[in-house]
C-alpha cells in the first residue's frame, strides 16, 4: 500500500485516527481460526492494548462462550471477565475491545450487539464464518450519543467501522 507514511500513532489523534485500529496479521489469522474452528457456534474473547496507544492491539484474551445458546450469541466467562479487568487495572494495558463470531456468515454487528455496546469508544471484532471457514472479519467503534431531542434525553448507540491495518504497514 505504501499509502500510511503519515501514521506515527501519537499526535493528531482525531475522530478519523480513532477508525484505525492495528491489528498484526499473527493475531488476526490465529482468531479467524479460533472463529473457524469453533463453527457452529460463537467464539469470543477480549482485545487488549497497551495505554498509550489503545488502537493498537497488543493481545487478546480468548474465553469460553457461556451463552445458553453459543449458536446463536456469546456471553464471556464471567471469570474471564473479572481475571482480566483485575489483571491490567495494575499494568500499563487496557481492554480496549471485544471479539466474537457470526456463525451466520455476517460481518455486520447484529442488533443484539447494538444493544449490548454498553461502552462508549469500545472496539467490536466479528468475525464472520459459515461451513467453509472464514469468510470476513470487520472492526468496529461504538458510538454513544445522546439524541438531538433532549426532552426524550435518551442515548442513540452505533457502530462506526474501523479500517483495519496489520502492523506490518508502517508503523514503528
Ligand atoms: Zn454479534
Amino acid at each position: 500500500m505504501g499509502d500510511c507514511s503519515n501514521i506515527t500513532g501519537g499526535n493528531g489523534q482525531g475522530a478519523a485516527s480513532d477508525l484505525t485500529v492495528y491489528l498484526s496479521s499473527v493475531l488476526h489469522d490465529a482468531l479467524r481460526d479460533l472463529a473457524a474452528l469453533q463453527w457452529p457456534e460463537e467464539c469470543c474473547g477480549l482485545l487488549i492494548a497497551a495505554k498509550q496507544n489503545p488502537n493498537r492491539i497488543e493481545r487478546v484474551v480468548v474465553a469460553r462462550n457461556v451463552a445458553t445458546d453459543p449458536r446463536k450469541t456469546f456471553e464471556i466467562d464471567p471469570q474471564v471477565l473479572i481475571d482480566t479487568y483485575r489483571a491490567v487495572r495494575s499494568s500499563d494495558e487496557m481492554v480496549v475491545g471485544c471479539f466474537h463470531s457470526h456463525p451466520n456468515g455476517n460481518v455486520l454487528p447484529s442488533t443484539t450487539d447494538r444493544a449490548r455496546a454498553d461502552v462508549d469508544g469500545f472496539l467490536w471484532l466479528i468475525i464472520a464464518t459459515d461451513h467453509s471457514g472464514v469468510l470476513k472479519s470487520g472492526m468496529y467503534r461504538a458510538r454513544h450519543q445522546k439524541s438531538s431531542n433532549p426532552r426524550d434525553g435518551e442515548t442513540i448507540r452505533y457502530f462506526r467501522r474501523c479500517k483495519l491495518l496489520s502492523e506490518a504497514i508502517g508503523l514503528y
